[in-house]
C-alpha cells in the first residue's frame, strides 16, 4: 500500500473522534485526526465540550471536570498511542472511490491533501443560538444548551427556556426537577412541540409561558443576571429575573461536507447502521453528527469506540489487495 495513504482518517475531534483515535491508534492503524480550526464555530477542535464549564456526568470524574480540560485529556491519550493530529479544517471529501480523498485548503485542487482507506466522520453538531452579542461568553455562566448537563446547577433557581419545539418542552420538563420555576419563552402563541409534550408542560405547575416573546438581551457580564424580553405584539420590554437561560431552538449537524455523498435524514443527520456504518463502505460515523437523540459526551465517546472497531474489522475484512486496486488518482 502507498505510504502516503492512511489506513484511517478521522474528521473531527470531540469525544467521538478522539475516542475513535485512541482505539484505532491502539490497534496500530496510525490514525490521522483532522481536528478542525479554532477560528471556526462549526468545527472547533474539541467540539461542544470546549464551550462548556463543569462536566459532572462523565463517568470516572466524581469531583467533576471542566469541559475543555476533559478534551485536553482525550487528546493527550490519543497522542500517547501515536495518533497524528492536525489543526486544520477539511474543505472537501471525495468518497466515490477508495482510497477516499480529503482536501484541506483549496477545495478545487486537483489532488487531495490526504487519502485514506477508511474514514471516520465525527464532525459533531452545533446547538443553534440566538445570536446575541454576549451569548457565547455566558455559556457555562448561566446560559446553557443542555439541561441534562447543567440542570443540576440550578437547584431552586428561577430559570427560562427559549423555544417552542419538543426540545424546549423536554428541557423545561426536565428542569422542573431542579428549578423553582421555569419560564418558557416562545416567539409565537402556538407551540411546535407534539401534543403529548404540550399537555405535560401545561399541566406542570412549575412551568410558566411567555407567549409572543423574544429575547432581546442577556443582562450580566461574568454571569447571567436577567433576560431582557420583548412582547412582539405590544413591543413592551421587560426583564425576567432568571439566573439560567436554556437555549433550545434546535441543532444543526455539521454535514455540509458530505452532502450528495453520504445518506442523511431530512434534518441533515447522517444515517448509520448496522453499528457506525454509513451507506459508503469504509466510511463510518459517530457522535452527534449521527445522533439527535442522546447528544451526550459519554454516548459520543461510546459511538467513537464503535466506529474504531467497525473500521478496524472492515479494514481486516477487505485486506490491502482489494483496496489498492481501487485507487483512481
Ligand atoms: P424544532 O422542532 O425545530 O423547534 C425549534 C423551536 O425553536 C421552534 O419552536 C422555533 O420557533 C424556535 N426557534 C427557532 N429559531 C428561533 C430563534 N432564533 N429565536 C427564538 N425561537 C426560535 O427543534 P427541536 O425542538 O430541537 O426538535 C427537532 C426535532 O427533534 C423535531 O422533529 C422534534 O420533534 C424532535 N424531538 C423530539 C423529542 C421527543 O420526542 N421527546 C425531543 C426533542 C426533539 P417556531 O415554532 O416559531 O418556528
Amino acid at each position: 500500500m502507498n505510504d502516503d495513504i492512511r489506513k484511517v482518517i478521522i474528521i473531527g475531534s470531540g469525544p467521538a473522534g478522539l475516542t475513535a483515535a485512541i482505539y484505532t491508534a491502539r490497534a496500530n492503524l496510525a490514525p490521522l485526526v483532522l481536528e478542525g480550526e479554532p477560528s471556526s464555530t462549526s468545527d472547533q477542535p474539541g467540539g461542544q465540550l470546549m464551550l462548556t464549564t463543569e462536566v459532572e456526568n462523565f463517568p470516572g470524574f466524581p469531583e467533576g471536570i471542566m469541559g475543555p480540560e476533559l478534551m485536553v485529556r482525550f487528546r493527550e491519550q490519543a497522542l500517547r498511542f501515536g495518533a497524528d493530529i492536525l489543526t486544520v479544517k477539511v474543505s472537501r471529501v471525495d468518497l466515490s472511490a477508495r482510497p477516499f480523498g480529503v482536501w484541506v485548503g483549496d477545495p478545487d485542487a486537483a489532488q487531495p491533501t490526504h487519502r485514506a482507506e477508511a474514514l471516520i466522520v465525527s464532525t459533531g453538531a452545533q446547538s443553534l443560538m440566538l445570536g446575541l452579542p454576549n451569548e457565547v461568553d455566558l455559556v457555562g455562566h448561566g446560559v446553557s444548551t443542555c439541561a441534562t448537563c447543567d440542570g443540576f446547577f440550578f437547584r431552586d433557581h428561577d430559570i427560562a427556556v427559549v423555544g417552542g419545539g419538543d426540545s424546549a418542552l423536554e428541557e423545561a420538563l426536565f428542569l422542573t426537577k431542579f428549578a423553582r420555576s421555569v419560564t418558557l419563552v416562545h416567539r409565537r402563541d402556538t407551540l411546535r412541540a407534539s401534543a403529548i409534550m404540550q399537555d405535560r408542560a401545561r399541566s406542570n405547575d412549575k412551568i410558566r409561558f411567555r407567549w409572543n416573546t423574544v429575547v432581546d438581551e442577556l443582562v450580566g457580564t461574568s454571569r447571567l443576571e436577567a433576560v431582557r424580553v420583548r412582547d412582539v405584539t405590544t413591543d413592551e420590554v421587560s426583564d425576567l429575573g432568571v439566573s439560567g437561560l436554556f437555549v433550545a431552538i434546535g441543532h444543526r449537524p455539521n454535514t455540509d461536507l458530505f452532502k450528495g455523498q453520504l445518506e442523511m435524514e431530512d434534518t441533515g443527520y447522517l444515517v448509520t447502521g448496522p453499528g457506525s456504518r454509513t451507506n459508503v463502505a469504509g466510511v463510518f460515523a459517530c457522535g452527534d453528527v449521527q445522533d439527535h437523540v442522546y447528544r451526550q459526551a459519554i454516548t459520543a465517546a461510546g459511538s467513537g469506540c464503535m466506529a474504531a472497531i467497525d473500521a478496524e474489522r472492515w479494514l481486516e475484512s477487505v485486506g490491502d489487495h482489494e483496496m489498492s486496486t481501487e485507487v483512481n488518482w
